[in-house]
């Protein structure tokens, strides 16, 4: 294997240095003078060391800064005279040295700003800065995103509409054209241009001021670009050119690099040949020319590449026989005339997979690291071995899934540790968490600690709380557990009464929103605290509800979600958190039928109104509410909650939303609830968790604007009292993609598939989006879903290493890297 740009430093480091220490020792005043013999042999071992080192980087390509070093090292050997050693020589050439040797001097240069490239000025820094790049090493990551394939040259005959392509033609005629477009005048700069065979215009709209002096009547170009058809011929518009020597002028006799003759004909075809690229695509900065960015991007890559430092572990890259890094990054964006255009598009090449590995096992270190030290921090074990939880799932007016007895018993286990639990429980809508919660809550009560229970909303709070209250009244002597409420829209008085009860130990569970994590909340033994669908919370108030006790000792932690989201990518995602699974729904319950309805069909709508009223059962209207039409759709609602009223006269019609006051809020929901109205017109403050058994029709407005899970969540809201439940999406305005989307959701019930629906059609980007957000670092290259496979490799492999070292003392480059991108999340240990 050849050496590396860091080995072949380090080799004349040591060179330089030995040098270094010769030409000191050498001082006349010098007390410790070695033998004469001796000391020329060590200094020609080291002037050679040192001039091999320093020619190896001649050949080099380097970053101008080292070039410049290197350069003045070899001014400084040049201008010393042989058996004359300079007094200050050695000095002044550990100095030019020393920086070199300190492990980061390769990353402080890769994170200088881009303004450090030739060719970058301000404004293009400016502009890389809005894509985000604003060091070359973001420059260097930026790989692209597609492969132009020019390798095939074809004749300007050969030319089809619709397709890009590349052609040699020579420059027939070039003008420039006056047009008006949309009123204003411009003018457009044209060239037509040709073969023996057919011709083709080019057309510039702008820049072809600069185009002037390689577009020249007479001149050959290679031409790059879409074909399109205008009026009865072809045109490329902004296509991609460049100059090449004239074909033509290549006469017979000529001979091409092997010495072969060559004749007109295969003169074309070799010309052809070596012509023809793969060509990389990169997204590009708004205003920027394309072929700038590739530019400035191969430059660097020249550059800096072999700055480059991989963290894999030598084990791993033996096994998987992955290219180094500066490789991969030369391969992807200079790529050989011979690659494989899907492999690459598809970042399933070997030097997409170092790179995607390298960035996930940095990801995989930072979890693998917040779990160890969760693990090692000192927790409140209970003794759950009590059947306070098995007598109270007794009390219970059904029998618990199998699921959920098995997640009860994930749950009890962990309380029953000495180390704080972290665990996720995911479960599909209606399968039954709620009482999970609960059956733990009882546990850490029975043995004197206390439970808090965060809900993203207020609504969703209030209702945990009757729920709750309701069970454990329902449950009668099984149970025993003392539920307090604590929301902002409570008066300042109750809130005082509420958290001073907490203080005291006088309540075992409290339900809240993030009104529990602020102020002075003070829990007399909180033991357990749980947060319910966990991803609407900020990563700061997650982590306020599981910070340390008084004591110094840290709560249990249990999260709860509706959102399926695959197991391999809820490892990563939640990757601190052991994940239990409620996979199975409570007997009994049937499929929601769904209706995907479009504008126009509101007659429709009324006559399921109509038919679920007359069942005497209830129904939900639900509008989307987004801030940025947040006025109109409040609107929207009002209206539509009157013209329901107005067509059902004799049934009762509430509206609630986010605006109400707790109070009316509440109010509307208990009617509801007891059927005093038959119909509930919300914004999607209902989404999460609400609970009301005898509505079995919801109608969602503007479906295309919700997310498919949410849909999901949604209508999990109806048939949960036995009865058939009916959902009516009404797509109002939808795209074909969207339309799409809404199928899927008449296709199935089950929360996974329309999970992958979901992905499939919006892509991993918008899925994650707000779930990825705050809680993991960005990623630049890997992709959780595309390189699934990937995930767990880099998982096991940053297991490994942190098994054997906790802290990455071993590898303070890595620990560097790890911290880098984890930033302060990291330091949210095991709460993120
Ligand atoms: P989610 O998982 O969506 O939070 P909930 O806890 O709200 O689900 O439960 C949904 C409904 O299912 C509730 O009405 C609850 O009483 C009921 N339920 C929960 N577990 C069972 C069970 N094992 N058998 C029957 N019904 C159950
Ligand atoms: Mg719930």
């Amino acid at each position: 294997m050849p050496l590396s740009l860091h080995d072949e430093i380090r080799a004349l480091h040591r060179a330089v240095i030995a040098l270094a220490r010769q030409e000191r020792s050498t001082e006349p005043d010098a007390s410790r003078r070695s033998p004469e013999a001796e000391q020329v042999g060590e200094t020609s071992r080291a002037e050679d060391a040192t001039s091999k080192g320093l020619s190896a980087m001649a050949s080099r390509t380097l970053p101008t800064e080292l070039r410049k070093r290197f350069e003045k090292i070899q001014k400084k050997l040049n201008s010393r005279k042989p058996g004359a050693p300079r007094r200050d020589l050695g000095r002044e050439l550990a100095e030019l040295m020393e920086p070199l040797a300190s492990a980061n001097w390769a990353e402080d240069l890769m994170a200088k700003s881009l303004a450090a490239l030739p060719g970058v000025g301000p404004k293009r820094a400016e502009g890389f800065a809005r894509r985000g790049i604003e060091r070359i090493n973001d420059l260097l990551f930026w790989l692209p995103t597609r492969y132009e394939d020019r390798r095939r040259v074809v004749g300007v005959g050969e030319l089809e509409v619709g397709r890009s392509a590349t052609f040699l033609a020579e420059v027939k005629a070039v003008q420039w054209v006056s047009t008006r477009r949309g009123g204003r005048f411009g003018k457009i700069f044209q060239a037509i241009v040709g073969d023996d065979e057919a011709v083709v215009t080019l057309k510039w709209f702008r820049g072809g001021e600069m185009l002037g002096s390689q577009v020249v009547k007479g001149r050959w170009l290679l031409v790059s670009g879409e074909v399109r058809r205008y009026r009865f011929s072809k045109e490329l518009i902004h296509p991609e050119i460049e100059s090449v020597p004239s074909p033509v002028a290549v006469t017979d006799g000529d001979t091409d690099e092997d010495g072969e003759r060559l004749t007109g004909d295969s003169i074309d075809a070799a010309k052809r040949e070596s012509l023809g690229r793969v060509v990389p695509v990169y997204a590009t900065p708004e205003g920027m020319n394309p072929r700038t960015l590739r530019r400035l991007i191969g430059q660097s890559v020249d550059a800096y590449a072999d700055l480059a430092i991989g963290h894999l572990p030598a084990w791993l890259i033996r096994e998987r026989e992955l290219p180094s890094v500066p490789d991969s990054l030369r391969a992807l964006h200079r790529p050989g005339s011979g690659v494989d255009v899907e492999e690459y598009e598809s970042f399933a090449s070997p030097a997409h997979e170092r790179l995607v590995l390298e960035e996930l096992y940095l990801l995989e270190l930072g979890l693998a690291m917040r779990r160890a030290q969760g693990a090692s921090r000192p927790g409140v074990a209970i003794d759950s071995s009590r059947p306070e939880s098995r007598i109270a799932a007794m009390g219970l007016p059904y029998r618990l899934t199998g699921a959920q007895r098995r997640v009860v018993g994930e749950i009890l286990s962990d309380l029953g540790r000495a180390s704080p639990m972290n665990r996720l429980v995911q479960g599909d809508v209606g399968s039954g968490k709620t009482v999970v919660a609960l059956l733990a809550a009882v546990a850490v009560t029975a043995c004197g600690g206390q439970t808090a229970l965060m809900a993203p909303t207020e609504l969703l709070a209030e209702q945990h709380f009757r729920t709750l209250t309701k069970m454990v009244a329902d449950a009668g002597e099984g149970m025993h557990l003392r539920i307090g409420l604590l929301t902002a829209s409570l008066s300042r008085a109750e809130i005082k009464a509420v958290r001073g009860l907490l203080a005291m130990g006088e309540l075992d569970l409290i339900v809240g929103t993030h009104a529990l994590v602020q102020g002075e909340v003070v829990f007399r033994n909180l033991v357990l605290s749980i947060v319910d669908e966990q991803h609407r919370f900020g990563v700061m108030q997650r982590a306020a509800l599981s910070a340390a006790r008084p004591d110094g000792r840290f709560p249990h932690r249990l999260v709860m979600t509706a959102t399926p989201i695959p197991r391999s990518l809820a490892m990563t995602l939640y990757g601190e958190l052991d994940l239990s699974i409620i996979d199975e729904l409570p007997p009994g319950r049937k499929p929601i039928e769904t209706i995907l309805l479009r504008a126009g069909e509101g007659q429709r709508v009324m006559d399921l109104i109509r038919d679920t009223l007359d069942r005497r059962e209830q129904i939900y209207v639900v509008y989307p509410l987004v801030e940025e039409s947040e006025k109109m759709d409040l609107r929207s609602a009002v209206e539509s909650a009157e013209q329901i009223a107005r067509a059902f006269p004799g049934h009762k019609v509430d509206l609630v939303h986010g605006r109400l006051e707790a109070a009316e809020r509440q109010a509307a929901m208990e009617r509801f609830s007891s059927a005093e109205t038959s119909i509930l017109v919300a914004t999607t403050v209902i989404e999460v968790g609400v609970d009301v058994p005898g509505a079995t029709l919801m109608v969602i407005e503007h479906a295309e604007r919700f997310g498919l899970a949410q849909l999901h969540q949604l209508r999990g809201r109806v048939g949960r009292g036995g009865d058939r439940g009916q959902c009516v999406l009404v797509a109002r305005g939808s795209s074909e993609k969207s339309e799409a989307r809404l199928r899927s959701m008449t296709a199935t019930g089950d929360g996974f598939k329309i999970a992958d629906a979901d992905l499939e059609i919006r892509g991993p980007g918008d899925f994650l989006g707000t779930r990825q957000s705050g809680h993991l670092p960005e990623l630049r290259i890997a992709d959780l879903l595309r390189d699934v496979h990937l995930v767990s490799v880099a998982r096991e492999c940053a297991r490994k290493t942190i098994e054997e070292d906790p802290t990455l003392e071993a590898t303070p480059t890595t620990r560097r890297a790890v911290r880098k991108r984890w930033g302060k999340r990291i330091d949210l240990t095991a709460v993120g």
